[in-house]
């Protein structure tokens, strides 16, 4: 689904536009003048169907640009990076190594297959080639679209926004809220957090950041309806709802 000149959708699941598996956080292709690099890799049971989305715009992507660890969004690192060859994937250095072990407590996904949002047979496959991203770093991918990582952790530790500038266009690649939400960190989960591990009800968090994010209730860690690039004119999350 292509978006704008420089950003195609390759991949999205229940929370999208159902393109792929259910599972799959947004996948998107930007491409350059020269270059062109993944965002996020979706859950990696639809690895064949975003590699044949990406080849069938004729790109040929050189790095998979990862916003955080969370299995909806790193999950499919491993098999993308084995199907297209010489693929660099980069992440926040904080998820580097839960990404590269497949840690899956380290990611959440432990207590996303005991709320039952992971089903009990998937696993994040290791993908031991990440590598670390810092904040500020800049992608130039030709004629004048280069993307920068923007440090957000507060959803997931390591979280990276991606920041497009583009010739007429500039967007914003959140992967999930920056907004610190209780119960969402992928470490140092708050003393809320451990509340709804143990099912109790959680606290609502302010009301601007429940309508952007969605507050986890009972128990049930939630992962924030995947948005579309937005535009940077106005950079405050925007419910997508
Ligand atoms: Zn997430």
């Amino acid at each position: 689904m292509r978006l704008t000149d420089h950003v195609t959708l390759v991949a999205g699941g229940a929370y999208g536009f159902d393109l792929s598996d259910p599972l799959d956080c947004h996948v998107y292709l930007v491409r350059g003048a020269r270059h062109s690099v993944l965002v996020d890799a979706g859950a990696g049971r639809s690895a064949e169907s975003i590699v044949r989305a990406v080849r069938a715009t004729g790109a040929d992507p050189g790095r998979l640009l990862l916003t955080h660890g969370h299995a909806d969004h790193a999950g499919g690192a491993a098999a993308l990076a084995e199907r297209l060859p010489g693929l660099r994937v980069l992440a926040g250095a904080e998820a580097t190594g839960w990404i590269a072990a497949g840690d899956e407590a380290g990611v959440s996904l432990d207590r996303g297959k005991a709320s039952g949002y992971y089903p009990a047979d998937y696993s994040f496959a290791p993908c031991p080639q990440v590598e670390a991203l810092a904040d500020g770093e800049e992608i130039d991918l030709g004629g004048g679209v280069v993307l920068r990582a923007v440090a957000t952790p507060g959803h997931a530790d390591g979280h990276l926004c991606f920041h497009l500038r583009a010739p007429g266009h500039r967007a914003l690649f959140s992967g999930a809220e920056p907004a610190r939400l209780p119960g969402s960190r992928v470490r140092g989960q708050s003393e809320q957090a451990g509340g709804a591990r143990r099912g109790r009800a959680v606290p609502r968090p302010p009301r601007g950041l429940a309508r952007a994010g969605r507050a986890p209730s009972g128990g049930r860690p939630r992962h924030p309806r995947p948005r579309a690039a937005a535009e940077e004119h106005d950079m405050t999350p925007r419910d997508s709802a």
